[in-house]
């Protein structure tokens, strides 16, 4: 019995790539990991079904870390996150296991005098439960499971945005209160806003320096999917914080053009739908996910069409059928 594990230890394994144990706060002699690490730790613990099958890694090369899981057709796809302004983690299934992975600067100090390591922890460990949402799904079977059915290359693309949408809103909608802090809460013109100068940057600029039509649809998609992951979060934000999901937005928000031109009219059925489904903390039957996202898949199909762009399975083409937010 002399190297069972107490009960209440957990049994998430903290493993570290691209960056040394002390750089990290582990101390040298006794290799304790220090209370930052400890509390993440606990987060994921609490959160996934199984933590045995849990591996938090550690990395100093974020990029690496990810590709280096990533099937090898598709590791030169993976660039860098996208977050908002947040620090961002990934959560991935690998193997039978699940590994959550972070950048080292979470836990590295900070040549920075005055530098608010409290502040720093609590972002982190608000972006920790996030990604441990996304373990319990995961561990749950409802993530990662969508497979290609024989769709063609349109409706596929809308099925795989949905399904990571729908991750997306859950996993937000299971951090709770207590761990948000208001510093980020988008404001859903201004998700557009960039949405609009980032489809306009493609559409005129980079499409016509390299007039491939598959590359072209899939760089709008992408940016569109960014988008829509950040307006999932603002739904998600709503339904946590007891707010309706369709309430009214403030006037600033509603006299905008992008709001008016790319979000109003898609904005109620995408509330409603997200808000249909549970948050991570509630297990859903296979069958209530993929008709949430049938629909979800519908209705980027259709929001696309108001951003400009039309993709077509019946004859099999990516086109520009507005350019009015781009001129
Ligand atoms: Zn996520």
């Amino acid at each position: 019995m002399t190297d069972a594990a107490t009960p209440d230890a957990p049994t998430v394994t903290v493993k570290l790539e691209y960056v040394s144990a002390v750089a990290i706060g582990v101390n040298e002699e006794s290799g304790a990991l220090p209370a930052s690490i400890m509390a993440c730790v606990a987060l994921i613990d609490g959160a996934a079904l199984d933590p045995s099958k849990v591996v938090f890694v550690i990395t100093g090369d974020f990029v690496e870390s990810v590709r280096s899981r990533l099937p090898a057709d598709l590791r030169h796809l993976y660039h860098a996150t996208r977050g908002g302004g947040i620090v961002g983690g990934k959560t991935m299934g690998v193997g039978h296991g699940v590994h959550v992975i972070v950048p080292s600067f979470c836990f590295e100090d900070v040549a920075e005098p005055g530098f608010d390591y409290a502040e720093r922890d609590k972002l982190v460990q608000r972006m920790v439960l996030h990604e441990a949402q996304h373990v319990t799904m995961l561990q749950a079977r409802e993530d990662g499971a969508l497979t290609r059915a024989g769709e063609g290359e349109a409706r596929w693309n809308f099925l795989a945005c949905a399904d990571s949408v729908i991750s997306e809103y859950r996993a937000e909608a299971g951090v709770p209160v207590s761990h948000r802090p208001e510093l980020f809460s988008w404001s859903p013109d201004e998700v557009l806003m960039q949405l609009r100068s980032d489809l306009g940057r493609i559409a005129t600029v980079e499409y016509q320096s390299h007039l491939d039509v598959r590359k072209f649809a899939y760089d709008v998609v992408t940016e569109a999917q960014t988008a829509w992951k950040l307006l999932g979060n603002i739904v998600a934000a709503r339904v946590v914080g007891g707010i309706a999901a369709d309430a009214a937005f403030g006037a600033d928000v509603e006299a905008s053009v992008e709001w008016k031109l790319m979000g109003a009219p898609h904005w109620r059925q995408f509330a409603a739908i997200l808000a249909g489904v549970p948050s991570s903390e509630v297990r859903i039957a296979a069958d209530d996910l993929s008709a949430a996202r049938n629909l979800l898949a519908d209705l980027f199909d259709e929001w696309l069409v108001t951003l400009g762009f039309k993709w077509s399975d019946a004859d099999q083409t990516f086109r520009v059928i507005s350019w009015r937010l781009y001129e």
